[in-house]
């Protein structure tokens, strides 16, 4: 579980939405939050799933976790794993594979 910056990104991160299952098509979501890649996007609400990153917090105006994105490529590829083609293990899917290396 990340711990985010402040109450506001929380609420914005887990917005409560009994009417949309995705973010992206409920009007209430702002920001998408990639767990596995620990990156902020604001959404887009165009009918798509396109976000645009942002490295700061628009509340509090911190600064946001580093994007994980290549180091998350790099550790797959160490365990030989090729994410466009082989199956990516549970604990990629979200932050699990953090806290693992974190724990080596
Ligand atoms: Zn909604
Ligand atoms: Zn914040």
């Amino acid at each position: 579980m990340t711990n985010h910056c402040c109450e506001a990104m929380i609420r914005r991160v887990n917005v409560p939405c009994d009417q949309h299952n995705d973010p992206f098509a409920c009007p209430d979501a702002l920001i998408k939050f990639s767990a596995k890649f620990q990156e902020y996007g604001l959404i887009i609400h165009d009918g798509g799933t396109s976000s645009i990153t942002i490295d700061f917090c628009p509340w509090c105006g911190r600064r946001l976790p580093e994007s994980q994105r290549d180091r998350w490529f790099d550790e797959l590829e160490r365990r030989g794993i090729d994410p466009g083609e082989d199956e990516v293990p549970a604990e990629f899917q979200d932050d699990r594979w953090l806290a693992a290396l974190s724990r080596d």
